[in-house]
């Protein structure tokens, strides 16, 4: 029997351009970018070209991009495979935006919504399809800051200790965490609104600390056919809003910034070579550093092996900022 048919890719790569932005056109900037119609590619400035699995860009709407590339995604998550989706890029060129992470349900028909509410509706609109108590949802939904994890469901001062336990049968677990039930639409959503809401009050509070933190919020799925009585497949999506991937400034990078800048650094260098010993036919079956972060750590189970990745790497097209566009160019393609 061949099992090339089913054979998964393991990591995508969606490169987004993000449209010019009012500071950027006051200031003058022009756009450094290139895309070639009808190609996953972009040229940054008159000769270096890179190519993607798909390249969005600046006109491309928010359902596009849903369609495109992450309803793959979730065809597979209905089947019982973990998936990830990954917003990378520098602070400014489209993470949050892309992902849904400013959400308020106010917002609910306009065509900017992000991902993560359009997987809500999506998974909403399956669970329809099916019979009562075939889908149990929960979801949780965290942050991690200086290599720690923070719960943004849970707003209680004295949250316990929270820690990542490996369960040999269920996978990586993480204990401590708000795992909340949710039974309708209105209850996921409520959840992305209090932990996106949790996410700002933070940030103002830590100096700006959400460009410095990953945001992850996490779908489980468990699925029984004719009733309770089957064994339930479980399946998990995690959808992640990186922290800026820009450089730290060298300048008076002293004390808790340079602690910060560190474990920053740490999270996403070791997702670069997860995600490129994953992709890297040569290296199968050979070691996979997942252990070197938390981010990595908590992600393990939903990267490589039968899960599905999506990469959606943001960048802006102003020629102000085409150093960092060349760096997450060059970090996607690493992905690839
Ligand atoms: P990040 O999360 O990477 O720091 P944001 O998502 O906050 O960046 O985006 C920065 C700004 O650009 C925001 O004002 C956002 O609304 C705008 N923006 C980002 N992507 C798009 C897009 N595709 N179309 C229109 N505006 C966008
Ligand atoms: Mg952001």
């Amino acid at each position: 029997m061949t099992r090339e048919d089913e054979k998964v890719i393991p990591v995508r790569v969606g490169l987004r351009c993000r449209p010019l932005v009012p500071k950027e056109l006051s200031e003058g900037c022009q756009c450094c970018l290139t895309f070639v119609p009808g190609e996953p590619q972009v040229i940054v400035g008159n000769d270096k070209a890179f190519t993607y699995d798909y390249v969005f860009d600046p006109m491309t709407e928010q359902e596009e991009v849903f369609n495109t590339a992450v309803s793959p995604l979730m065809s597979g998550l209905f089947k019982g495979y973990n998936a990830t989706v990954l917003a990378y890029g520098q602070t400014g060129s489209g993470k949050t935006f892309s992902m849904g992470g400013t959400y308020t349900s106010a917002q609910e028909n306009e065509p900017t919504v992000g991902v993560i509410p359009r997987v809500i509706k999506r998974i909403f609109h399956e669970k329809g399809k099916t019979a009562d108590g075939d889908f149990t949802l929960s979801v949780s939904y965290l942050e991690i800051y200086n290599e720690e994890i923070l719960d943004l469901l849970c707003s209680s001062k004295d949250k316990p200790a929270i820690s990542i336990r490996e369960d040999p049968k269920e996978g990586i677990k993480i204990v401590g965490l708000t795992e909340k039930e949710v039974f309708s639409q209105h209850e996921m959503v409520s959840c992305l609104e209090l932990g996106n809401a949790a996410r700002t009050v933070g940030s103002t509070a830590m100096n700006a600390a959400s460009s410095r933190s990953h945001a992850i919020f996490t779908i489980t799925l468990e699925q029984r056919q004719g009733g309770d009585k089957s064994e339930a497949v479980v399946s998990k999506l995690h959808l992640v809003d990186l922290a800026g991937s820009e450089r730290q400034k060298k300048t008076k990078a002293e004390g808790d910034r340079l602690k910060e800048g560190i474990s920053i650094n740490r999270g996403l260098l070791s997702l670069g070579n997860v995600i490129s010993a994953l992709g890297d036919e040569s290296k199968k079956g050979s070691f996979v550093p997942y252990r070197d972060s938390k981010l990595t750590r908590l992600l393990q189970d939903s990267l490589g092996g039968n899960s599905h990745t999506l990469m959606i790497a943001c960048i802006s097209p102003a020629d102000s900022n085409i150093e960092e566009t060349i760096n997450t160019l060059r970090y996607a393609d690493r992905a690839r």
